[in-house]
């Protein structure tokens, strides 16, 4: 497979991610070495990322969680603390089989956030709320 360039990765730039206490840190972060360590989800996160499709939603009290637009046009909300999404891939690939550490929202809003590539948003407690139950009804 060939790797098209990435404009976000031609910095020279240090990503260092946590998974279940396992350190990952790529330096410089190339497009290669995501690939290397985190398989299929690398590119497509990139691509994400590229597109600026992470939001951080920050509420007054300090509460953070993510929204990724995923490339079919559905919005995930993603959990870093907890490392969740609500997308069926996390559900099916990690939770499931236990085939990959990630999908590439979770993967897309690690490296936005080591690139400084999120849009943020600042939302009020209720909002949070509302966000936090649709996911709730969603799954119901
Ligand atoms: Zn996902």
């Amino acid at each position: 497979m060939t790797l098209r360039p990435m404009s976000c990765v031609d910095k020279r730039l240090k990503v260092q991610i946590s998974i279940f206490n396992i350190h990952v840190v790529t330096y410089p972060c190339t497009s290669r070495r995501l690939k290397f360590i985190f398989g299929p989800c690398a590119v497509p996160a990139l691509d994400l990322v590229d597109q600026r499709s992470v939001t951080r939603l920050r509420s007054p009290s300090g509460r953070i969680l993510y929204q990724v637009l995923g490339s079919s046009g559905k919005l995930y909300t993603c959990y870093s603390s907890c490392h969740f999404c609500t997308c069926p891939a996390f559900g099916f690939s990690v939770l499931q089989k236990n085939e990959s550490l990630l999908c590439k929202h979770i993967l897309a809003v690690y490296l936005s956030r080591a690139m400084g590539a999120c849009q943020e948003l600042s939302v009020s407690e209720e909002q949070l709320a509302n966000i936090l139950l649709a996911e709730e009804e969603d799954e119901g």
